[in-house]
């Protein structure tokens, strides 16, 4: 791996403090970061998934220590400008290393010392180290991070547009007929926009949905053996991540619902629904505004129109080094969007046994609270006869 850019140095020395002025107000003593987007946003290194523990060990005041297999430390940069490297050999008991690092670590007068560890730890290395640290209070890192994590800084900004504007030109090759679909299988359109994703710039394909006829009516459908007909909705929702120089990647996500051949008029009325539900949450997505109002925003819209019993999912979610992170917008999330917050809106209306449909924008609210959508692919119901 080749060093991070002074630039992304820079940014990590920031998340640093911010996360430490938030350790301090949650009243959390060390930060014990495994697995999972948290890692990688506030070091530049990703741990691959492995039964050997990695834990960035990261203490209220004094030095931060990355303890890795040893034959993971190659693929570590950053070392010594943001945290020391603890190798560990095979031979050795990585919990026991821990423990030493975090044996000064005292709670506040009067109370034990209290640890925030990764949502995505493996059970094994929290179990360990509850057993190594018996008289200590363990609560989750998204406590610490995931509100600093969901507002994004101009880096991750310019990384989620270089994402979504190579997911558009995906999306405008199915539009524009470049992706046949008519004849094909699910799997085989899937596989297809999936190449394009990376042709277009994407790292890695995320997840690439193509649900046809029936099978749009299941808003996650696995791609299968099922044949495109003519007269057909097809939901194709599919993302992938995009990395800015050598940092860690952003998603792209997006979905367009076309039609292979003339629609029936259900179709282009529950359309018209879908697409003026869409257009007005992302209209209503400002600073201010609380995230719960955008889902109340599109259900609304479905809901007057007699369609509310088809819209069986949230409105959308966040998005950065993870497909799904916070802020979600669902009811009773009462966060309040402000610049920075980059998230899907993305109503959809599904009929069982027949069609279904949704209709999916990544937007980011601007320095000045307006909302800048990622993704301009036509929002139309778009005829594919091909
Ligand atoms: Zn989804
Ligand atoms: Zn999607
Ligand atoms: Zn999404």
């Amino acid at each position: 791996m080749t060093a991070l850019s002074a630039q992304a140095l820079s940014a990590r020395h920031e998340r640093i403090a911010r996360v430490r002025s938030r350790m301090e107000e949650e009243g959390v003593d060390a930060l014990l970061l495994s697995h999972g987007a948290d890692l990688p946003w506030l070091t530049g290194y990703r741990a691959m998934p492995l039964e050997r523990l990695t834990l960035l060990v990261l203490p209220l005041t004094g030095d931060a220590h990355l303890v890795v297999p040893g034959l993971e430390a190659p693929r570590v940069s950053a070392a010594d400008e943001l945290f020391t490297l603890v190798p560990w050999s095979d031979a050795e008991d990585p919990v026991e290393l821990v423990g030493s690092l975090l044996a000064s670590t005292a709670g506040r007068p009067g109370s034990k010392p209290r640890m925030a560890v990764s949502d995505r730890a493996w059970a094994t290395t929290l179990l360990a180290l509850q057993r190594r640290l018996p008289d200590t209070q363990w609560i989750e890192a998204s406590t610490v991070t995931s509100h600093i994590r969901a507002v994004k800084d101009a880096r991750e900004v310019a990384a989620l547009r270089m994402a979504g504007a190579a997911a558009d030109r995906v999306a405008s090759m199915l539009q524009n007929g470049d992706i046949p679909l008519i004849g094909r299988t699910e799997a085989e359109v899937s596989g297809h926009l999936a190449g394009l994703l990376v042709a277009e710039g994407h790292s890695q394909v995320n997840f690439a949905i193509v649900g046809s006829g029936p099978n749009g009516a299941s808003p996650h459908h696995e791609p299968g053996a099922r044949i495109i007909g003519a007269g057909e909705t097809v939901v194709c929702d599919f993302g992938g991540t995009f990395s800015l120089d050598d940092d860690v990647g952003y998603c792209s996500d997006i979905t367009r619902t076309v039609v292979t051949g003339t629609p029936s008029s259900e179709m282009v009325e529950t359309y018209q629904v879908l697409e003026a539900a869409q257009r007005a949450g992302v209209d209503s997505a400002r600073a201010g505004v609380a995230a719960e109002d955008v889902d109340r925003v599109t259900r609304t819209i479905i809901d007057d129109a007699g369609l509310g019993e088809f819209f069986v999912h949230r409105t959308g979610h966040g998005i950065g080094i993870e497909e799904h992170e916070d802020p979600y917008l669902v009811r009773g999330n009462h966060e309040i969007l402000q610049p920075g917050h980059a998230f899907s809106v993305e109503p959809g209306i599904y009929r069982a046994g027949r069609f279904g449909m949704r209709l999916e924008d990544i937007v980011v609210i601007g320095g000045d609270g307006a909302p800048e959508p990622l993704n301009a692919a036509d929002h139309s119901l778009v005829v594919v006869d091909t």
